[in-house]
């Protein structure tokens, strides 16, 4: 049987279903604090899932409840990495507009508008070339249909 959810319940549900493990299993053992500090606009898995493709919402559904479950609905577009070039970031840098220095959770790069990617970069400790061979070399760790490319 197949069921389809909007986004927006595919989000909820997933939200509730990972209220009711944090208050069965202490997760901030597992993951530490900063896991469970919550954001005064977006709850921390909004923040963490905005941008990812329904298809991966569609792949927890179906890993927590068993059921097909067919996620719609328009996927907020985010920015691309400069080094891995997945949509994951929610800014830009723009030193004029002072946005940038948003993490990529895809590839860990932070981007400070480097964009020579031979150039060493002590905020990131390694240049852009350095995390594309680790992205290389760690193919077990990284999800391929979470993030859209450009
Ligand atoms: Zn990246």
């Amino acid at each position: 049987m197949q069921n389809t959810i909007s986004r927006e319940k595919a989000i909820q549900l997933i939200s509730e279903i990972r209220d009711v493990v944090e208050r069965k299993v202490e997760l901030s053992k597992y993951y530490g604090s900063a896991f469970l500090e919550s954001n005064e606009e977006k709850t921390e898995l909004e923040i963490e899932i905005q941008g990812v493709s329904n298809g991966f919402l569609s792949e927890i559904l179906c890993a927590i409840t068993g059921y097909d479950i067919e996620v719609c609905g328009e996927v907020e577009k985010l920015f691309p990495c400069p080094c891995c070039g997945l949509r994951t970031l929610t800014e830009i840098y723009n030193l004029n507009e002072g946005t940038g220095y948003d993490i990529c959770p895809y590839c860990n790069w932070e981007d400070d508008g480097t964009t020579d990617i031979k150039d060493y970069r002590s905020i990131n400790r390694g240049s852009i070339e350095d995390y594309r061979n680790k992205i290389q070399k760690n193919h077990n760790k990284y999800y391929i249909n979470k993030w859209f490319e450009q």
